[in-house]
């Protein structure tokens, strides 16, 4: 995990619908589906709120990772492209 400041950046995989963005959360460990276009700013964590993930506290920022593979769409739950 890269950190810049005391942001961390996560990977970003763009979703085949071309709308949402698929971002691997190790604290939660599962994918959190983001809206894109990626920016510089940082994003609310999509963490349970009451879980213990620092994410909380500090959001994340993306990093785009291309297009998501099939096993990141399977694995995401992503619903597949008709
Ligand atoms: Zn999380």
């Amino acid at each position: 995990m890269a950190v810049v400041g005391l942001i961390p950046v996560l990977p970003a995989y763009s979703a085949p619908d071309g709308v949402h963005l698929l971002v691997w959360c190790a604290h939660c460990r599962r994918y959190h589906r983001h809206r894109a276009p990626i920016t510089s700013a940082p994003r609310l964590a999509h963490c349970a709120p009451d879980s213990a993930s620092p994410y909380n506290c500090s959001g994340y920022k993306l990093l785009d990772a291309g297009p998501a593979t099939p096993a990141v769409i399977r694995d995401a739950g992503f619903p597949h492209p008709r």
